[in-house]
């Protein structure tokens, strides 16, 4: 079974009106009975996710949703939490049902996912019933692609499977690091095994960057910042590359000579999942905080608070020491991403690694939307800690940003 994390994997909504056969249709999808299905409408409450193999495309996520005419107090939050992940979602399925024509809310649907960008494609299905001409009418008419099944029969799944494999995005997708390294250069990983440090493993980040070097086929060293001066006097050459932990950068920044590059996981995901553009255009706001300026922190996993812990404890003391400033600071976990985004002076969010790239997009997009500086874990501190001019120097678009605003 594959071990493919689910922020790796690309996600396809299941969307459209209450009993249109959204989880019936996921059942299909995945050929068991993962989703309650009844013909009560409102079955499905919240997103449910199952992770699979979607041939020959790769890994995939399917995300049911509850309907998008659910109806009453609870149904409106319901349908909030589904538009919240079909913003996330790289591709959506919208589920019609083959007797009716096309209603309000899924002329609107169509038209928020087109706004979105999001690639979809309409399932007509219930086609046992018949299908109506008119519905057909409809989606030629504007455009849309669809797609007749039948989930009682089972008629249609396995092409339907094949055609939307085929028209997920395969976008090129920024790399963590293959693009800065060349077969058989030696690259040196600095892995503090500190309290902070999980127990008994790496963290994602230096796992994926370890896994794309040996994809690259690179050499790896992997050290605890206490012995990095060891490593490196032990080498015959210098290695074409450092990447620390960013809480190491000023060790590890004055242990390894000028003329070898150094940078910092996080300032790789930077990249990888955020906008490291973006992230450096904000350092400028960080010396513009003042009295009162409410900080949001945003972790996207809910791990177990350590005792110095990054988020809540280090990166508020950190800022608090380098602006002078007395802050009100916001720490969230996980999904809980603040909706009102315009009372924060600045967003600092962690390197995502739980994220899918898409859903770290919508994040920086809402903070823009909302004028809020968003920054990460990676370029703050390698900024308040005198380092950012050096972290940044791989990245030549991220250099010439910084050149305008230092
Ligand atoms: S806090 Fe962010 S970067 Fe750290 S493990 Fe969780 S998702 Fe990954």
């Amino acid at each position: 079974m594959s071990k493919t994390a689910n922020s790796e994997r690309k996600h396809i909504i299941f969307t459209g009106k209450r009993n249109s056969g959204k989880s019936s249709l996921v059942n299909r999808f995945i050929g068991q009975d993962l989703v309650i299905v009844s013909d009560t409408p409102g079955t499905t409450t919240d997103p449910v996710k199952k992770a699979m193999e979607l041939l020959p495309f790769g890994p995939v996520v399917l995300v049911d949703t509850a309907g998008i005419d659910d109806i009453g107090e609870l149904g409106e939050k319901r349908i909030n939490k589904s538009l919240k992940e079909i913003a996330k979602a790289d591709f959506a399925v919208v589920v019609v049902e083959a007797e009716n024509i096309l209603v309000k809310n899924e002329l609107l649907l169509f038209d928020h996912l087109k706004n979105l960008e999001i690639p979809f494609l309409a399932v007509i299905n219930k086609s046992e019933l018949g299908i109506n001409y008119n519905l057909v009418e409809q989606l030629d008419e504007k455009g849309i692609k669809h797609f007749s099944v039948s989930c009682s029969n089972n008629e249609g799944i396995s092409g339907l499977k094949e055609n939307i494999a085929k028209l997920i995005p395969r976008e090129i997708e920024p790399l963590l690091i293959g693009d800065l390294v060349q077969k058989h250069d030696l690259i040196i990983l600095v892995v503090p095994i500190d309290l902070g440090a999980p127990k008994g493993r790496l963290i994602m980040p230096q796992v994926q960057t370890i896994r794309e070097a040996l994809d690259e086929d690179t050499i790896v060293m992997v050290v605890k910042d206490k012995e990095l001066r060891a490593a490196l006097d032990k080498l015959k050459q210098p290695p074409a590359l450092v990447v620390t932990d960013s809480q190491a950068i000023m060790r590890v920044s004055a242990d390894v000579p000028d003329h070898i590059p150094l940078t910092t996981f996080s300032i790789l995901m930077a990249r990888y999942k955020g906008d490291l553009q973006e992230f450096v255009r904000s350092i400028k706001y960080v010396d513009e905080l003042q009295n009162g300026d409410k900080i949001l922190i945003s972790e996207a996993c809910s791990h177990h608070a350590q005792e110095d812990d990054i988020g809540k404890i280090k990166i508020p003391r950190w800022l608090r020491n380098h602006t002078k400033k007395d802050l009100i600071i916001d720490v969230r976990n996980g999904a809980d991403f603040p909706e009102n985004l315009s009372e924060y002076k600045m967003i600092v969010h962690c390197g995502a690694c739980m994220l899918t790239r898409r859903a770290m997009q919508v994040r920086i997009k809402e903070a823009k939307l909302n004028g809020v500086p968003i920054i990460n874990y990676g370029a703050i501190i390698s900024y308040m800690h005198g380092a950012i001019p050096r972290a940044i120097l791989p990245f030549d678009e991220a250099r010439s940003e910084w050149e305008k605003i230092k």
